[in-house]
């Protein structure tokens, strides 16, 4: 892979038009780069990390920013014990950012190793972490992957994985839904056993039109019309069992399934009550 790298773009500019002194040109050349650096990412990047050098791939369409830590402490990933006895050796790790320019963007950072001495912890060394951008060990920061949840939820994973090339992002569509749905899995913890549900609306759907074996059970707080969660399969099992996640639910509509009329038996039935809040059937299923 062919590139141009910005230490040499100004090396040769020194060469050819600076009358700095020979002995001072590194040193001036090491300051532009982190000025430049700080200019860039002063407010994105660990304030430990220096600029070393940026190297640009055109046929790749690709940028990488290579840094140096200057870390003096890390916590380790375990304990979040502070350790000050770096090691001599280093970790590069490679994280991908933001695009820029529509180029696709990685930092490709040197990170310290520190060790332990006196501790507890089964680790006795480890790499420092990047926790203000990234997750530990993450090849993605926090705020691309943030960015890709937010385009996920729009577009389709599909369309997603061949959509974001163009501006510089590059992820496969795997990435896309292992994002999204560690995301969803959050959301759905948080909707789970839920105290403050009072009036459960369920349905049962066919992801694919009239294919039974795509049934899914659409559960919602009918108050709020909030979709709580959505299971796989539309049996009475599957109904009971969710419905064990919210003791607070006082009422419950249902829609036709007769697998949730039998799982419904101790709830109150309110598909004849006038009270009963209905979840607008989706005109598409049938
Ligand atoms: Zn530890």
């Amino acid at each position: 892979m062919e590139s141009t790298r910005l230490s040499e773009r100004l090396h040769e500019h020194l060469a050819a038009a600076s009358t700095l002194p020979a002995e001072v040109q590194p040193a001036w050349l090491q300051g532009t780069l982190e000025v430049v650096g700080k200019f860039f990412y002063g407010f994105s990047v660990p304030s430990t990390w220096r600029l070393v050098d940026i190297q640009r791939f055109d046929q790749e369409k690709m940028l990488v920013c290579h840094w140096g830590s200057t870390s003096e402490q890390a916590a380790c990933v375990a304990c979040h014990t502070i350790s000050h006895r770096r090691k001599k050796t280093s970790l590069v790790r490679r994280l991908q950012d933001l695009p820029a320019s529509g180029l696709t963007l990685y930092h490709a950072v040197k990170a310290n190793r520190y060790v332990y001495e006196h501790s507890e912890c089964s680790i006795d060394t480890f790499t420092e972490q990047f926790a203000e951008i990234a997750d530990p060990d993450d090849r993605l920061t926090q705020r691309l992957k943030d960015f890709i949840d937010q385009q996920g939820l729009d577009a389709s994973a599909n369309a997603l994985a061949r959509s974001p090339r163009p501006i510089g992002v590059r992820v496969s569509r795997e990435t896309i839904l292992r994002l999204i749905k560690a995301r969803g899995a959050v959301a759905v913890q948080q909707n789970l056993a839920r105290q403050d549900v009072r009036v459960l609306s369920v349905d049962d759907i066919h992801l694919r039109k009239g294919q039974p074996s795509t049934a899914c059970s659409v559960f919602i707080d009918a108050e709020t019309h909030r979709p709580l969660v959505m299971v796989q399969g539309a049996t009475q099992v599957v109904a009971e069992k969710v419905m064990r996640q919210y003791p607070g639910v006082e009422m419950v509509s249902r829609d036709r399934g007769l697998a949730y009329f039998l799982a419904l038996t101790g709830f109150v039935i309110t598909s004849t009550n006038s009270r009963a809040i209905r979840y607008p059937t989706d005109q598409s299923q049938t």
